[in-house]
């Protein structure tokens, strides 16, 4: 069936092979907005094989200069927790992630296929895995700023691998369960339409609308109120709100995440004040962190439980200052698809999506006015927080209520049981 063919049949009818077709398209043409004559690097878990061929094909089509993909293997990480030396774990190929920096650099486009097993790490030793961490994040920060900071375009997909699915839907038969991941990530990735490409962009203006009104209002704060939550998140001067899309510095438009359902923007580091309860787990690098409970002060966690997980917690906030502070806040409707469908993905790039939420650490500095050509001192100044890592948690519900705050202190409701007003 040709591109065309597939994009006006209905969904239902579609075999599969077609579905991951349309995915493969969204990508490229939606996700990456991948220009002629752009080279693409990929990195991809082994599993998603089908979906890279797709997607190199659809590449290539739209005038790739070359495709590469970096493939990653479940077995083959937990090689190197069983029979790797010491040594290993502070140890990160820097030369592969300064060459992927340099082709970043001389234009390439990043795409990233997530899938991997979510618990993969869980029964490693924490600290081993936090090393590791630590060591990966410092290799990978001159590639990873050029993302942060939308110097060039790029975005992530799924593919539904069977030990994330068996995760996912636990009391399912693995065919069933790697059958209703699928359909979950078609579904929320908005292949499902009739014209997916159609229906991205049409998503996408929706979210600009309201990134704009929230851009107009120039709140000086949000403050959430919830179950066990009691935040005030103070945001950084001059912020912008993102979402739906963004033009990197490259020229390139692309849709960073797919799926996305975020506005967000970047809050000032010394001011959120309060409690917060996390309304779903957080899978972080291999373990799943449940019922997170944290207190801030002047911006900085002072107190962090959890009842599962807390060990990873507690070393994830210990990376470095700005591990204890926020780089991001989102907003995100109770009624976004991916909330609606139920579905705990145990994944950040879904879930996150299913949920108001906060990240610890970097901020985006693309939410800043002027912030893509600061330095670093100037970021920290206007209140953007810097950290080795960025991890979100979701933090709304059909509970939450959310207020912009505005200088005089005055507030107005944005948010109502987890529902835009
Ligand atoms: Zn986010
Ligand atoms: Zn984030």
């Amino acid at each position: 069936m040709s591109t065309m063919d597939v994009a006006a049949a209905k969904f239902a009818d579609l075999t599969f092979e077609d579905k991951l077709d349309r995915l493969a398209e969204v990508a490229v043409r939606v996700g990456l907005g991948l220009r002629a004559g752009q080279e693409l690097i990929m990195s991809a878990p082994m599993e998603a094989l089908p979906l890279v061929r797709r997607i190199t094909e659809h590449a290539y089509k739209a005038g790739a200069l070359l495709v590469t993909t970096l493939y990653g293997d479940d077995p083959t990480t937990l090689a190197r927790f069983a029979y790797a030396p010491e040594a290993s774990f502070d140890y990160a190929p820097k030369w592969l992630q300064d060459g992927i920096a340099e082709g970043f650099r001389n234009g390439a486009a990043r795409l990233a296929i997530a899938g991997t097993n979510p618990a993969l790490l869980a029964k490693q030793d924490p600290a081993k895995v936090a090393r590791a961490n630590v060591a990966a994040s410092k290799a990978g920060k001159p590639a990873m700023e050029l993302i942060t900071r939308h110097t060039i375009n790029w975005t992530i997909v799924a593919f539904a691998t069977p030990e994330w699915a068996k995760l996912v839907f636990p009391n399912d038969r693995e065919d069933v369960a790697v059958a209703k991941l699928w359909e979950a990530i078609f579904v929320a990735s908005r292949v499902d339409a009739d014209d997916p490409v159609a229906a991205w962009q049409e998503h996408g203006a929706r979210l600009k609308q309201r990134v704009e009104l929230l851009n107009a209002k120039r709140f000086s704060a949000l403050h959430f109120e919830g179950p066990g939550t009691d935040l005030t998140v103070g945001l950084a001067d001059d912020h912008l709100w993102a979402g739906g899309g963004t033009t990197a510095g490259n020229g390139v438009y692309c849709q960073p995440n797919i799926p996305t359902e975020e506005c967000f923007t970047t809050p000032h580091k010394d001011r959120v004040n309060g409690t917060v309860r996390a309304s779903k787990p957080l899978s972080h690098q291999g373990t799943l962190i449940e019922n997170i409970a944290v207190r801030f002060e002047g911006g900085r966690i002072v107190e962090a439980t959890a009842t599962a997980g807390e060990d990873v917690l507690n070393r994830l906030i210990s990376t470095d200052d700005g591990a204890r502070r926020l780089g991001e806040v989102a907003l995100v409707p109770h009624s976004s698809p991916i909330a609606q469908s139920g579905v705990l993905f145990w994944n950040t790039l879904f879930d996150e999506n299913a949920a108001s939420h906060i990240a610890l650490g970097q901020a985006y500095s693309t939410c800043l006015i002027g912030g893509e050509k600061m330095a670093a001192e100037e970021l920290a100044k206007l209140g953007a927080n810097a950290s080795l890592i960025h991890v979100d948690w979701m933090i709304g519900s059909g509970e939450m209520d959310v207020d912009g705050v505005a200088a005089d202190g005055t507030s107005e409701p944005l948010m109502r049981k987890g529902e835009w007003v």
